[in-house]
């Protein structure tokens, strides 16, 4: 290890910063931020930095750096108590001149991008404070630490500072609650992984921390898991939420069916138990209520449980009914949005849903009903103004379009059927409420398909950039 990374406390601390260029900017702003008193010496600065310095009192020493025993510019009288000096200049022997003078003094000196003249180094630095991520390649590849710092950007949940205060504030209460080490750090543990850190991450800190003193009292006891009902989005994993991969990587067990890709599914734990309980259209592999039952047995033994839906679990996913037995056995759960087929579909296929000049309304509409019928009042669809996006609407195709058409949309009204949507074998098969049928018997897709109807269809062509469109399907 080259460097030890440490965090520094500077609020109030002196901070001498040479240079007043744009990069002396970015750093005047780091600094400030951390609460530095900043000296900036430089002949010139620029405006951003003038006003950063003018709104946290900073001050500016117009000169050029130069300072020796004999040259007294007024900077001298500086070194006595400084916490910092950064050097930002673009002029090699002023940067080196800097160095030396601070190494001299015992200062801690940083010289952008002379890694030889710096006594430490600034990380990349993800901030969601009070909690810090510094990132470092020890002087090699600042590029490949930002890089590597936007991908975390993307893994922690901006609220992560939320929770670490949280649990700063009730650092002492569970100390006193619990004194050995060990046990103390399980229940952090348990806490911030678990229902308390979640509420906390949703912005409910009070009820987390109701929470947290009840889990206190109660910590003989056997505890309760939790179901996270989580929507999977259409098929590429790319379009899963933050929030529904962090949840997913914390399962016990995992429930998925058919219409969850498996690359989602491989973002669980590898020792997380996983559980298939796929439902093909007319065979259910394991009946809803033995899920629901399934979901709450599982939590009552104490396991995380996520139940991965495709889309959205409250479009068309039976979400409110695998709720609703937790609610009654008071199981916490949450339930994460996923983008549903119609907008994964749509947007994969270049089908806006809504467009200024042809759709002012959307409406999603089943295609099989419980009793397998597909039994609409087919006049409230009549609307040519509106898009219709069918889910479930494979078997039901024929009747679909014949019953549009029999309550007054035109029979040259287009029509797209989008074949495994999102995903790398995304077909699309576009054609009109007349001709669809013949074109689905000859193209044989295969489920999942979503159905859309209306005049928007027509972009498609234009601005499609991905999916396959047999020619003689987009002419007819
Ligand atoms: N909750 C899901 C819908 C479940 S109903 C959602 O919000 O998307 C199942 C139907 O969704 C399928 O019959 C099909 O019509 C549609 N569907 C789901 N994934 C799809 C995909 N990748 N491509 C096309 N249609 C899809």
């Amino acid at each position: 290890m080259e460097y030890l990374p440490i965090f520094l406390q500077l609020k109030g601390a002196s901070v001498l910063l040479v240079g007043g260029g744009s990069v002396a900017t970015r750093k005047a702003r780091l600094l400030l931020k951390a609460g530095a008193e900043l000296t900036v010496v430089a002949p010139e600065i620029t405006d951003e930095l003038a006003c950063l310095l003018e709104q946290a009192g900073g001050s500016w020493l117009q000169t050029a750096y130069q300072i020796d025993e004999q040259g007294d510019n007024g900077l001298v009288h500086l070194f006595g108590h400084l916490a910092l000096v950064v050097s930002a200049t673009p002029d090699r022997s002023v940067n080196e001149h800097v160095s030396t003078d601070a190494k001299a003094h015992g200062i801690p000196v940083n010289v952008v991008d002379s890694p030889e003249l710096c006594t430490f180094i600034f990380p990349s630095i993800v901030d969601r404070s009070p909690l810090l991520i510094a990132i470092s390649s020890s002087g090699r590849s600042p590029v490949l630490a930002r890089f590597l710092r936007r991908k975390i950007e993307a893994l922690v949940p901006a609220a992560y500072g939320r929770l670490a205060d949280f649990a700063g504030r009730l650092r002492a209460v569970v100390k006193e609650e619990i004194p050995d080490q060990t046990p103390r750090r399980l229940f952090w543990e348990q806490a911030v992984e678990g229902t308390i850190g979640e509420l906390v991450l949703a912005g409910r800190e009070k009820q987390a921390e109701k929470k947290l003193r009840q889990q206190l009292q109660q910590r003989e006891k056997s505890p309760c898991g939790e179901v996270y009902l989580i929507g999977a989005g259409p098929g590429d994993p790319d379009l899963m939420t933050f929030k529904a991969v962090r949840l997913l990587q914390s399962a016990d067990v995992v429930l998925y069916d058919r219409l969850v890709s498996s690359p989602i599914v491989d973002l669980a734990r590898r020792d997380a138990q996983r559980i298939y309980v796929g439902k093909a259209r007319a065979d259910h592999a394991v009946p809803q209520q033995a899920i629901n039952q399934l979901l709450v047995d599982l939590a009552l033994a104490g396991k995380r449980v996520v139940r991965l839906k495709g889309g959205d679990p409250f479009i068309f996913g039976r979400g409110g009914e695998e709720i609703e037995l937790l609610a009654e056995h008071n199981i916490p759960f949450q339930v994460v949005p996923g983008i549903t087929a119609a907008c994964g579909a749509a947007c994969y296929s270049g089908i806006p849903l809504t467009h200024r000049d042809y759709a002012q309304s959307v409406r999603f509409v089943t295609g099989h009903l419980k009793d397998g019928s597909v039994d609409h009042d087919w006049s409230q669809f009549q609307n040519t103004a509106e898009t219709l996006v069918f889910y479930m609407g494979l078997a039901g195709l024929p009747v679909i379009c014949h019953q549009l058409q029999a309550h007054g949309r035109a029979p040259d009204t287009p029509i797209a059927m989008v074949e495994r949507g999102t995903l790398i074998e995304q077909r699309v098969l576009i054609g009109t409420l007349a001709t669809m049928v013949d074109i689905v018997v000859r193209e044989k897709p295969k489920a999942p398909t979503l159905i859309i109807v209306g005049d928007v269809v027509k972009l498609h062509q234009r601005l499609a950039w991905f999916g396959e469109v047999p020619q003689e399907d987009a002419q007819s």
